[in-house]
């Protein structure tokens, strides 16, 4: 098992410490501190402010989104865009099984079920594939409206998370959304900096979900953006994450039932500042994923690369390991020597809250789910 001994040392050069090496920690080398004095001095730290505007621009700039609207989280972001496109009580959400948690909380936030089907082994995202032979069993289109007929359920919308900023196979996914009229919904909370045959994702669906929390490729501390090309869509997503109040000079009129979900200015100073750095930070992250690339191929093992098509933003990096003997080995002797390394989540349905939600067979999940591992990504 030599070649666990030879990553430990090889981290450890690329990050020239020998400390704890944590998985990803945020990186402050720009106008963080400088944006945060300025909005404290200013009073504004809360809900009205410059940065949360400056903020939405840059991440239109930057996504090509016709609009996007900061929120206060990643999950809160995806609980809006489902209610976007029309999810509510009783419907059910076709999704991943192999995800952060949040992406089925957001589905249960907005009382609606997920349907977990399996991923493609390439991306580790939702697989067009697995969605199409479900719905060739399962579907069902009544007046324009697709139905699960096992269920009777109406299926109101698809969402693929594009994991560790890997995306998913985008153009066989909409085809197969459009097939069977299902609004597409894009958890992209991992994959600000990630394109799709050039188009970014979180943009290819109706609406998409970003996270900028402490761990992800750019953070604001806590924080997440909706994004949307429909125009319609953004102005409605920036209106129910502040109240759904009618504009009035002095009434408090709230025409729906709404929420209190808009990223604080504070937060956007800090996001704005990280913005700035969002290039290097893709850059860098790129050189250390082709370093780790070289290093692994040497050894014999499956590091994971982007697929043709798509840029990845290699947030988190991660090998393949040839069973789950080999990785309870590597992860042990890793975290022993304080290079931290962490599994791939366990499936939402071996979870007590997803346990009883219709899915498929998952045999990709469960390959992947006992052969995938996260290393050091942070920024060097
Ligand atoms: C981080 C993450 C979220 C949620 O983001 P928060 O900002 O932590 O709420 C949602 N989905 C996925 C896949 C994530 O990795």
């Amino acid at each position: 098992m030599s070649y666990i001994h030879d990553f430990i040392s090889f981290t450890r050069d690329q990050y020239k410490t020998k400390e704890f090496i944590p998985l990803h920690e945020p990186r402050f080398r720009g106008n963080e501190k400088q944006y945060l004095i300025e909005t404290i001095e200013s009073t504004f730290v809360s809900s009205v402010g410059r940065y949360v505007d400056q903020f939405e621009q840059k991440m239109e700039k930057f996504t090509g989104a016709t609009k996007a609207v900061a929120v206060v989280n990643g999950t809160a972001a995806l609980q809006v865009a489902l209610r976007l496109v029309g999810v509510s009580a009783g419907d059910e959400v076709l999704t991943q099984a192999l995800t952060f948690v949040a992406t089925a909380n957001a589905i249960i936030y907005n009382n609606a079920s997920p349907v977990f089907l399996d991923v493609d082994l390439d991306t580790m995202g939702l697989s067009p594939k697995a969605v199409e032979v479900f719905l060739n069993e399962f579907g069902e289109i009544r007046d324009g409206v697709c139905y699960n007929k096992s269920t009777g359920k109406r299926i109101a919308a698809c969402m693929p998370m594009h994991t560790f900023g890997f995306p998913v196979h985008l153009d066989e996914m909409i085809v197969v959304c459009k097939q069977w009229n299902i609004p597409l919904v894009e958890d992209a909370a991992e994959s600000i900096g990630s394109f799709y045959k050039g188009q970014h994702t979180g943009t290819l669906g109706l609406v998409g979900g970003f996270s900028f929390n402490g761990n992800k490729t750019i953070t604001s501390g806590g924080g997440g953006a909706i994004v949307s090309n429909t125009e319609t869509l953004g102005v409605q997503a920036k209106y129910l994450t502040t109240t759904a109040k009618k504009p009035h000079a002095y009434e408090f009129f709230h025409d729906e039932l709404g929420y209190n979900f808009r990223m604080p200015n504070l937060n956007a100073a800090l996001a704005c500042a990280q913005m700035e750095m969002l290039d290097s930070f893709l850059r860098d992250k790129r050189e250390l994923a082709e370093t780790y690339g070289l290093f692994f191929k040497n050894m014999g093992v499956n590091f994971r690369k982007e697929t043709p098509d798509t840029k990845a933003n290699y947030w988190l990096m991660c090998v393949e390991l040839a069973d789950k003997t080999e990785r309870e080995l590597f992860l042990k002797e890793t975290n022993a020597a304080g290079v931290m390394t962490r599994p791939i989540w366990n499936l939402m349905y071996k979870l007590p809250m997803y346990q009883h939600y219709q899915r498929d067979a998952q045999r990709n999940a469960e390959f992947l789910e006992e052969r995938i591992v996260n290393i050091p990504s942070s920024v060097r």
